[in-house]
């Protein structure tokens, strides 16, 4: 018996695995999906070998179906790449902590620093700005701006004293804020509109005198394709320890978090949706996973696929009714595939003449099923492709392996050669009439 058992659940197990056309044919829609929501396209390239890969091993989980199981892998990898778990900011154990920005210019930092200055004095923190943009003509002032309407302090430089030196403003601006027993600081930077050997020197500059417990890269959820290249600048030229994804409202899809979470390995941290200053959240990857399968509507591709693997199955069942090929294995898939994912009646909606058949498997009883299965599982191979070759004996035996009556067997065999039957007629194009269809 047990060797029986190990044999089904071999072919189970296969039975459950997609087939590498499937995978492909979906993987394909996913990739088109994730470039649709401008991720980059190195990133969609690993991303989707790896779901292509995870989805052809023996690691899928069977519960579920085809389309569902590459949905799951799909999810997975994309939380998995997202960070897995939500990162929350890291506080110094001896205050100030010292939280450092960096990103292009109109990045949206500035923004980031007043809405995320607004939130710790929630929190009961005493947060600083400290303005070491000295770039842009009205870096300082904006601001300024920014922190009044946070409520929080700001260091700035005073004009004509020790102007022109972020590096310098930034340290003095942390050591202002350990004597203010400010316990947090947030250093705003300058960026550039391009990436260059400058900006970097600076930020790197800045990182270095300060010791930020975070450096924070912001940038902008809209910029798509270049997201990869400018997170590896920043990378390279400064390092950083988290993201900040910004406007990540409006048209937004998303795809430079995937890129970026995917190129640098760095956790997003919050992400920032609007111009407002409340308009900040911590970034849950899972969330983020499933708005970029929502926009890529990957979704509803998926479950285009998983009717045309439907199809498939239908025209392949229904040509075995056709050449007297269907078996009671196919029997047992069908019942399988039934009790999975309720697809019968589907795939026999898609054969001619079934209405009536549809109607009577709407009142189809689950134990019937299970009854069945347990009886054709007991059967050996040959059994089962061959019915006539079920003498007495052999009904006995598989009763009693299954737990069922002899009258239990008896019937199911009858079913089922009836069934094949009224199928070869249908198949070909005849109208069946069908005796005793109750529990098919
Ligand atoms: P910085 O140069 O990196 O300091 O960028 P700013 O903070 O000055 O932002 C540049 C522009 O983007 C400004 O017009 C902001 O109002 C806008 N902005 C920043 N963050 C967001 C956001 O999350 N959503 C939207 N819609 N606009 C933003
Ligand atoms: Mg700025």
């Amino acid at each position: 018996l047990s060797d029986r058992l190990t044999e089904t659940f071999r072919n189970l197990r296969t039975k459950g695995k997609l087939s590498a056309a499937d995978v492909d044919g979906t993987v394909r829609e996913i990739r088109r999906a994730l470039l649709d929501a401008d991720v980059a396209l190195q990133v969609v390239k690993e991303f989707s070998a790896r779901v292509r890969e995870r989805a052809l091993s023996d690691d899928v989980n069977k519960a579920l179906n085809p389309a569902q199981q590459v949905v799951q892998i799909v999810n997975e990898e994309l939380v998995g790449i997202l960070g897995g778990e939500q990162r929350r900011l890291a506080f110094a154990k001896t205050p100030p902590t010292v939280i450092m920005l960096a990103g292009l210019q109109g990045s949206g930092k500035t923004t980031f620093a007043g809405k995320l200055a607004r939130r710790l004095e929630k929190e009961g923190h005493t947060p600083i700005l400290v303005a070491a943009d000295l770039q842009r003509p009205n870096a300082v002032n904006q601001l300024q701006v920014v922190a009044e309407r946070a409520g929080a302090a700001i260091y700035a430089p005073e004009p004509g004293n020790g102007v022109g030196d972020p590096v310098r403003v930034a340290r003095d601006g942390v050591e202002h804020a350990r004597r203010q027993q400010h316990d947090v600081v947030i250093i705003d930077t300058a960026g550039r509109l391009g990436v260059d050997a400058e900006l970097m020197k600076q930020a790197s500059d800045i990182r270095r005198v300060t010791q930020p417990d975070e450096v924070l890269f912001v940038i902008d959820a809209m910029i798509g394709q270049d997201a990869v290249n400018t997170a590896k600048a920043f990378q390279d030229g400064v390092d950083f320890t988290g993201v900040v994804l910004s406007k990540l409202d409006g048209d937004a899809r998303g795809g430079a978090a995937l890129s970026v979470a995917s190129v640098t390995g760095r956790p997003i941290i919050f992400a920032s949706t609007g111009e407002g200053l409340e308009d900040l959240e911590e970034f849950h990857p899972d969330r983020m996973a499933s708005r970029i399968l929502d926009l890529g509507d990957i979704l509803t591709l998926i479950e285009q696929a998983q009717q045309a693997f439907d199809e498939e199955e239908a025209r392949k069942v229904a040509e075995k009714f056709a050449t007297d090929q269907f078996t009671l294995d196919d029997f047992l898939q069908q019942m399988q595939q039934l009790k999975k994912m309720g697809s019968m009646k589907k795939m026999l909606g898609m054969l001619p003449g079934m209405g009536q058949m549809k109607q009577q498997l709407d009142d189809f009883d689950e134990r019937e099923i299970d009854r069945t299965e347990a009886i054709i599982r007991s059967m050996t191979p040959a059994e089962r492709t061959n019915t006539k070759i079920l003498n007495g004996s052999r009904r006995l035996r598989i009763a009693r392996g299954s737990g069922m009556t002899v009258t239990d067997v008896n019937q199911l065999v009858t079913r089922f050669e009836q069934a094949a039957k009224m199928m070869k007629t249908v198949a070909r194009g005849g109208t069946p009439n069908i005796p005793g269809m109750g529990a098919m």
